[in-house]
């Protein structure tokens, strides 16, 4: 049996739209461990209606601590989804320091003032090559920034299904390879699934790569609503073991254990 986890989960703390406590009974019929919460949690940005304020926070991490301690059927933890901004690294990290969390998960949803995930507009006149040196750059970067247990869909870039003009096979590679020395883990994201790309995050083809080199991985379902908890959980496993994985990633105060498989 797989020790299943599932630690990216927003509720109605961020853009999710439920109680934290609604997402409990299906995480158990999903057969999971583990639930994790990880609103978003965006620094430098204000009125977002996406995500929290650094104020917002306290108030959150205690919600979910007073489930965990009334939920005996799983175990619940404390994380949360924090945009990446180069530059920001010293800020980000001073945040964080104040507030004890299980994990912290690092994304990539901002190029410069906007998000590549708002709509296919944002890739209107733009070299889609570019594009994705940048953004997997960023992705680099906040793996190497120490601030992040596990990092987000890390080839988002993809959302509305644009291509590189070449194989990104070697974008990939580097990627990879920039994560291993700072002990970052990936995620499988299978909420992909349910955007515009109709498929996982990252693009299944390169799993292999990453095994490779020797990342560590969860699967996650990025749900925004109870029923899609441990959504398309199954496959995902199955890519993984393909690809050569045996173990799963999973953490506890910010700390990283290894599980394998059966
Ligand atoms: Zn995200
Ligand atoms: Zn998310």
């Amino acid at each position: 049996m797989i020790y299943k986890t599932d630690y990216h989960v927003h509720s109605r703390f961020s853009d999710g739209r439920s109680e934290p406590g609604d997402y409990i009974s299906p995480a158990v019929a999903a057969g999971l461990k583990e639930i994790g919460f990880s609103e978003h949690l965006t620094l430098f940005r204000e009125s977002l209606n996406w995500s929290m304020r650094g104020s917002d926070v306290k108030p959150y991490l205690d919600h979910i601590q007073s489930l965990s301690t009334n939920t005996t059927n799983i175990k619940v933890r404390t994380g949360l989804e924090v945009d990446f901004f180069p530059g920001k690294e010293k800020e980000i990290s001073s945040f964080l320091d104040t507030i004890n969390v299980d994990y912290v998960i690092g994304s990539v949803h901002y190029l410069g003032d906007l998000t590549v995930d708002m709509g296919p507009e944002f890739y209107d006149g733009k070299n889609i090559d570019t594009l994705f040196e940048i953004y997997f750059d960023n992705v680099s970067a906040a793996a190497a920034s120490g601030l992040f247990d596990i990092i987000a869909h890390c080839d988002l870039i993809r959302i509305y299904g644009f291509k590189p003009s070449s194989d990104p096979e070697p974008l990939y590679r580097k990627l990879a390879k920039s994560f291993r020395p700072h002990d970052v883990a990936f995620e499988l994201n299978t909420n992909g699934r349910n955007r515009p790309i109709m498929d996982f995050y990252p693009d299944r083809k390169y799993l292999k790569i990453f095994w490779e080199e020797n990342v560590p991985v969860c699967v996650n379902s990025d749900a925004h609503m109870p029923s899609r908890v441990g959504q398309y959980f199954d496959e995902a496993y199955d890519l993984l073991r393909s690809a050569g994985y045996k173990e799963m990633a999973v953490f506890k105060n910010r700390e990283r254990f290894m599980i394998p498989f059966e």
